[in-house]
């Protein structure tokens, strides 16, 4: 990387874009964004607001049918070109990403990688779609069944995996040809203000992408709903604001896709390898500071084998090296800002409170930015409100059980449904348990189910529609059924 973070950081937009240009907001208001791990001002960016979200909207309207009309193969071409840049400049985006968000710079490398390989994927599947072309089964009429893209989508992306959440969405919604209008979380809008840029670089045309930044998420968002141009939201953010997102969209029967919270459950069976479980549970806890909605939020292990899980999650957690994430060796960040440190804090002197007991960690770590050190929690009260809150910080919280029923019980009682995780040496049961797990996902022996070539997403409250796989672009595309008469 030859540029310092501050001079990438420098290059990049104001915030709001449209028709292939920035361009400040309209009130002339500003925000700035702040480095979670030093509290510093890294960037001051436009605040867009209703005026701002009006144009862009009305921008992807007038831009649709051309863009629809664009071949397969050239939208195919631009998100590979897409992909192949999001390479190409890798430390560049992960040093970004680790800046405003505070993950270390190894686990934004591979967000990077991740992310890329959703363009990739969607740069394969845009020249597949498939129709359909039948007689009726009363031999009377011709069936052609087609998919053309739903039309201008609103995207919006949380603050956790500021590239992959947005790839995720952005690569989908190009291979459809659909056009979009996007807002990325306050916290950390710097990454997207570079995958514009790289877009453009990549071919894509004026006018297909606008983006709004704001600190009013409500007041552009529902402009862009009411607008009566936008066909289609893409949200992946929490359940409540999902919840009030759903409804504004009944307004005007509008499609959605909604990738929302978890709780996930993780199951240690009686005959599950220690090593695997205490590696996968790992990679399920830690991942971005456990500020993640597929982290392992409840440990449920089989009470013979509590003690063993226990001493070797808690050795590795301890080993953990916390700081800074743009120092190399770091494991764990900051958490995102000073709101979330609060809220570990306050999850932990819960169950602690409840009779809980500190394995390692428990402690917020003073001084600048917002550390929490990774702990491990045995003997926790069910009713502790961790057990049904996403912790989204570096806390594994431990209960013992003694049946698989009773585990799959425990696992199932939440609203939540996104993925869940069981370790067991025994195919038939792993199998047999993954089948009765109330959860879009399972990982089997595995403390990472996120790929883009497999479908995520959840069930109950967390979540409607499923991003990557061989259906993530269904999510953009609508059905057109032309019938004929035979003559
Ligand atoms: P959030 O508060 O729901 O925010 C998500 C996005 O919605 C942000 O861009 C936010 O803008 C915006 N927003 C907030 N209020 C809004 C409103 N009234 N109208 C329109 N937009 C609004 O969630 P978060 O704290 O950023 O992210 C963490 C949550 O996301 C967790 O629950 C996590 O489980 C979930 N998540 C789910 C998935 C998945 O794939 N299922 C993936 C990642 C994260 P601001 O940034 O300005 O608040």
């Amino acid at each position: 990387m030859t540029r310092s973070v501050a001079d990438i950081i420098a290059g990049l937009g104001t915030g709001i874009y449209r028709d292939g240009r920035w361009h400040t907001a309209s009130s002339g208001d500003t925000f700035t964004v702040e480095n979670p791990a030093t509290g510093e001002t890294i960037a001051t960016l436009s605040d867009g607001g209703p005026d701002d979200a009006s144009a862009a909207v009305a921008a992807a309207a007038a831009n649709q049918r051309d863009w629809a009309a664009v071949p397969t193969r050239t939208r195919s071409e631009i998100l590979r070109r897409a992909y192949e840049l999001v390479l190409e400049r890798a430390d560049e985006l992960a040093a970004v990403m680790t800046a405003e968000m505070g993950k270390p710079l190894a686990e934004a490398r591979g967000e990077v990688g991740y992310a890329a390989e959703f363009f990739r994927w969607f740069a394969e599947e845009a020249v597949r779609v498939r129709g359909d072309a039948r007689r009726s089964p009363d031999g009377k009429s011709r069936f052609f069944v087609t998919s053309e893209p739903v039309g201008p989508s609103i995207l919006i992306t949380p603050w956790n995996f500021p590239l992959a959440m947005v790839s995720r969405k952005i690569g989908p919604a190009i291979a459809a040809g659909c056009t979009m209008v996007y807002k990325p979380a306050e916290l950390t809008p710097l990454t997207s203000l570079y995958v514009v840029d790289l877009l453009a670089e990549a071919g894509l045309p004026d006018g297909v992408l606008s983006v709004v930044c704001t600190t009013s998420p409500g007041p552009v968002v529902s402009t862009w709903i009411d607008s009566g141009q936008a066909r289609k939201l893409s949200f992946t953010g929490s359940t409540p604001v999902g919840k009030v997102l759903l409804e504004q969209c009944a307004r005007g029967v509008l499609r959605t896709s909604m990738e929302l919270g978890g709780n996930a459950p993780f199951i240690v069976c009686a005959d599950a390898d220690i090593d695997t479980a205490v590696d996968a549970a790992m990679v399920a806890k830690t991942r971005n500071m456990g500020q993640a909605c597929t982290a392992a939020n409840r440990m449920l292990v089989h009470c013979s084998r509590i003690d063993e899980f226990s001493a070797a999650l808690t050795e590795r957690m301890s080993a953990l090296t916390v700081g800074d994430g743009a120092a190399e060796g770091t494991d764990i960040g900051p958490l995102v800002e000073a709101k979330a440190l609060d809220k570990v804090e306050s999850l932990v002197g819960d169950a602690v409170a409840r009779g809980a007991k500190v394995l390692c960690g428990g402690e917020r770590i003073e001084g600048a930015g917002h550390f929490y050190p990774p702990t491990v929690l045995t003997d926790v009260d069910p009713a502790a409100e961790l057990m049904s809150t996403e912790v989204f910080g570096p806390v594994a919280a431990i209960v013992p059980f003694d049946t698989d029923d009773e585990a799959v019980a425990a696992a199932n009682d939440t609203e939540f449904g996104l993925v869940a995780y069981v370790m067991t040496e025994s195919a038939d049961r792993g199998f047999s348990i993954a089948e009765r797990l109330e959860s879009g996902m399972v990982g089997f022996n595995t403390g990472l189910v996120s790929n883009p070539a497999a479908p995520f997403g959840g069930v109950k409250q967390s979540g409607l529609g499923r991003e990557g796989g061989l259906t993530g672009i269904d999510e953009f595309l609508e059905t057109k059924y032309v019938a004929m008469p035979v003559r």
